[in-house]
């Protein structure tokens, strides 16, 4: 809709998260207006019939689209560099609408293991049932994605760093494998967030995010969005969600529009904090391992930093003393809450084994790394140095 600038120009993703996607009303506000709104009126009859034909541009019903959505969905293409994207009521409504739009019975989707755990619902139960079948891998593993590419296969879906073990797949690697294929590679880039990484530049085809997350980042709204290229949108998803209507909210779209404008300070400072955490809880006697893509002791932590700005603000550690002791520890806590949502200011800590990956087997936990001392924290934005005085407390 309007560009930032009057002639066009480039500008860098920052400043586009401040005013991508601004589409004022002749009333000249400086904030954005919210359009709470189902429906739409016409002049006419004819302008209705148009309107309905796609002869001329406008909104017809909310299911479809939005002023205040669309303004969401602008920001977002512009701080990502998509072509087209399309938002939805929540993180899952994207993953799984970016998957039904696009497959049919007798695909195959090939997957990475460590997901989030509805995600991993979505490949592993769900579009089996519709006739999609799917293998799951270790996203680490080159070769274990190309062994098990099948004539047939028309998804590669990936999350990177994953949760909760945070790790790291190599995304360009991933898409040549995918592209060879002749498949697309979906990415969940909501760790990442597109302040630190940008996977359709590495090749991806489509990127979904839950803007539950860092995007809202404040812990109120649910929403998710799908980024791609024009044709993705416009042949297979925007038509899905018109007629299917997983919507996102005109309310929920106007907060994560205004919380974009802070994006980037946000997850830059998440990240700085967390790398403290990490370098913290390593150095401590009370815990046995420390997971964090920033950190040198990190597997995968040449990859992590060629592919993202910063390690992000999620921690995995083992504390000492299994479930027991991970238990002990968090209930000591007093600044960081329990809780499994992530990327709210608030620090939050949670013990996937029991909680976000109960439903996995002991064996599947065991395959993702996720033992019963593992607990995941998300750093939010208050002083680290309470941060780690609260992480101390609690793991003496
Ligand atoms: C939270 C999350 C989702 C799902 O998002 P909702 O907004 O909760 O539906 C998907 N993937 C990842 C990695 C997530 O953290």
């Amino acid at each position: 809709m309007s560009k930032t600038t009057r002639d066009g120009r480039k500008l860098r993703p920052r400043t586009e998260a401040v005013h991508g996607g601004t589409n004022r009303t002749p009333f000249g506000e400086t904030s954005e207006a919210m359009f709470l709104t189902s429906g739409y009126v016409y002049e006419t009859m004819e302008a209705a019939e148009r309107r309905f034909k796609n002869e001329e541009p406008g909104f017809v019903y909310s299911r479809f689209s939005n002023p205040t959505v669309r303004s969401f969905e602008e920001r977002m293409i512009e701080l990502e560099g998509a072509e087209d994207a399309r938002a939805t009521a929540t993180g899952m409504a994207a993953v799984t609408s970016a998957m039904l739009c696009y497959l049919k019975a007798g695909d195959h989707v090939l997957s990475s293991r460590a997901l989030f755990g509805s995600c991993r619902y979505i490949v592993e139960d769900l579009l089996p049932r519709f006739g999609v079948t799917s293998t799951l891998v270790d996203g680490r593993d080159l070769d274990a994605w190309r062994n098990a590419v099948q004539p047939n296969t028309k998804v590669l879906f990936l999350e990177t760093p994953s949760n909760p073990t945070l790790e790291i797949i190599d995304i360009k690697a991933v898409a040549e494998i995918a592209h060879a294929a002749g498949a697309l590679l979906m990415v969940d880039n909501v760790f990442a967030t597109p302040v630190l990484q940008r996977p359709l530049e590495l090749g991806a085809d489509v990127v979904i995010y839950s803007a539950t997350k860092h995007i809202d980042g404040q812990g109120r709204c649910l929403g998710g969005i799908v980024l791609a290229g024009q044709q993705f949108i416009s042949d297979h998803l925007a038509n899905f969600l018109r007629q299917t209507g997983p919507s996102l909210s005109p309310f929920n779209a106007w907060v994560m529009l205004k919380s974009l404008e802070t994006l980037d300070l946000r997850v830059r400072e998440h990240a700085r904090s967390a790398e403290a955490v990490s370098r913290f809880l390593e150095g401590h006697k009370g815990t046995e391992r420390v997971f964090y893509p920033g950190l040198p002791s990190h597997p995968q932590h040449n990859l992590a930093m060629s592919q993202m700005d910063a390690g992000g603000n999620m921690v995995a550690f083992e504390v000492k003393g299994g479930k027991a002791g991970a238990f002990r520890f968090a209930n000591a806590l007093q600044v960081i809450k329990i809780s499994n949502n992530l990327g709210d200011a608030k620090s939050l800590i949670t013990h996937p084994a029991t909680t976000t990956h109960q439903r996995l087997t002991p064996e599947a936990r065991a395959e993702l790394g996720i033992g019963e001392g593992l607990v995941r924290l998300s750093v939010g934005l208050e002083d680290s140095g309470d941060l780690i005085e609260d992480l101390d407390r609690a793991l003496s």
